[in-house]
């Protein structure tokens, strides 16, 4: 990148929030893939106005500006596989406004998740989301990947709580999206459409969220089933049978067998899956619903635990919490997808997985959100063996071809970014691509914004070049 340009965005921001050091320019390089691309420049903006004023320049000169939260994104989103300029917004971390009458929260995307619902929870209001990652992703980050987590089954996803928006556009203009009210029909949807668009369409400076009441009580209950077909078919006949829990999680035997010793109780060894679950809402309907759910479990054939104290709840949450880093006590490199499939294939898709494991040769664990279809497929392998590492890309392209198979997605809520660009032809048609590409190109013309990312395949990461770090 040329002097100059460093210079004018040094007088923007200030020097002390710019970084041009090799050293400190590879710690932002990569995201929770095991992608890596060095910037050429890392810049902390302390407002929109210094966003805008970054990104004219971008467009005068045609360079690269990558948005970044806390970097924890498992797609690639926040590799700056282009070079240029990563943005990091991390300064802009106010919570602006928490208020109970409107229930709503405004807040700059910087913020941490924990730290925003700890202060939603302290005035007795709920911010539902929450992603495994809460204690150190971005809010912002949330927005532009729309993540999810265990209580989507009830609550939704990132999507359904976000009521405006300000952006700055690709060509520099800040921009307001949305209401602060509860509905809102006023011309086309573009903060839905900012929800999900992993920093290809504009930055997010500000953010208008929607709260709902703390719920009074809640209730955890486990379920160790002695087959993967049992607890597979389970989670779509608890559904259907409308006792409605706040989550259902599902974890196979091999992610069971990482954090077996942090559970608060003893899983049988042979147990094959573990169904998670939370109820939630008013005492006495969450203390009836727990019930009738671990009995209709039982009925299954399931040996389930309900979590006495609130201790020995959050101890089963924390170990779902570590389930990804955990599993690198398998394998010491891993592939995490995210897939989704309706409801009543989960039983397929674990069967089809489990017949992949054996063809390739290689551990495939699954868990994750089984209440929303959502699981997270993992490829583990040790790069250091050739005949595994060789066999990584075209297990991951079976999974996807098994997944359209049963009509499913390729993504949940860890978006599409570098990793999932080559497959983006595998679920949207050659007409659904060309009008995205249309719309990204009305944002953003030159193509300065994250380019390189959802549409095309990938130029090769530098992924060894981390390693050497
Ligand atoms: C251990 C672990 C567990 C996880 N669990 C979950 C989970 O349960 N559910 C889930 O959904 N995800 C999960 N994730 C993935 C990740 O935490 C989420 O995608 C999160 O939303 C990313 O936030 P971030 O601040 O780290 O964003 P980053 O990784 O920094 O960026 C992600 C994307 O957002 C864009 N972006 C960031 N900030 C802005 C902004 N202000 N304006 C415009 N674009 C922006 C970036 O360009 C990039 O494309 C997990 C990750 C890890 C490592």
């Amino acid at each position: 990148m040329h002097d100059a340009i460093i210079k004018a965005i040094t007088a923007i921001t200030g020097p002390e929030h710019v970084l041009t050091s090799a050293e400190d320019r590879w710690c932002y390089a990569f995201d929770a893939t095991e992608l890596a691309a060095l910037p050429d420049l890392v810049v902390f903006p302390g407002s929109a106005e210094e966003v805008s004023r970054i990104l004219l320049l971008a467009n005068e000169h045609r360079f690269p500006v990558t948005p970044r939260g806390a970097g924890t994104g498992r797609s690639g989103g926040s590799v700056p596989i282009e070079g240029g300029v990563v943005l990091v917004l991390t300064r802009l971390n106010r919570i602006l406004e928490i208020n109970a009458k409107d229930l709503v929260a405004v807040v700059e995307p910087g913020v941490i998740l924990g730290k925003l619902k700890a202060a939603v929870e302290a005035q007795g209001l709920y911010y539902p989301p929450d992603p495994a990652s809460a204690e150190f992703c971005t809010i912002g980050g949330n927005v532009a990947e729309c993540a999810g987590g265990p209580v989507a089954v009830q609550y939704g996803v990132t999507r359904d709580y976000v009521l405006g928006l300000e952006v700055v556009l690709p060509t520099g203009e800040i921009m307001e999206t949305g209401t602060r009210t509860m509905k809102g029909v006023v011309g086309y949807d573009l903060t839905r459409l900012f929800l999900g668009s992993e920093g290809t369409l504009g930055v997010i400076t500000r953010i208008i969220l929607r709260l709902v009441a703390k719920p009074k009580a809640r209730r955890t209950l486990a379920a160790a089933f002695g087959t993967l077909k049992a607890a597979a078919a389970t989670v779509s006949r608890i559904l259907a049978s409308g006792l409605a829990p706040t989550a259902l999680e599902f974890m196979d035997h091999v992610t069971l067998g990482c954090v077996r010793e942090m559970l608060p109780f003893a899983v049988d060894p042979a147990a094959a899956a573990l169904l998670l679950m939370a109820v939630d809402g008013h005492p006495q309907d969450v203390s009836e619903r727990a019930g009738a759910m671990a009995a209709f479990c039982a009925e299954q054939g399931a040996a389930v635990v309900q979590g006495q104290t609130l201790e020995e709840a959050e101890r089963l949450w924390a170990a779902r919490k570590v389930i990804s880093p955990a599993l690198k006590r398998v394998k010491p490199h891993k592939v995490s997808e995210d897939v989704v499939v309706p409801l009543g294939a989960i039983p397929e898709l674990i069967a089809g997985l489990d017949e992949l494991s054996r063809a390739k040769g290689l551990i495939i664990p699954c868990y994750g959100h089984a209440g929303d279809g959502n699981l997270h497929v993992n490829v583990l392998y040790d790069r250091s063996l050739a005949d595994e590492a060789a066999a990584v890309e075209p297990t991951v392209e079976e999974i996807f071809v098994l997944v359209r198979h049963l009509q499913g997605t390729l993504s949940g809520e860890h978006g599409i970014g570098l990793t999932k660009a080559p497959y983006l032809g595998m679920e949207l048609s050659p007409a659904a691509i060309a009008l995205q590409k249309r719309l990204k190109q009305a944002f953003d013309p030159h193509n300065i914004m994250n380019p390189g990312k959802i549409f095309p395949p990938p130029p090769k990461a530098r992924a060894g070049e981390q390693e050497g770090i």
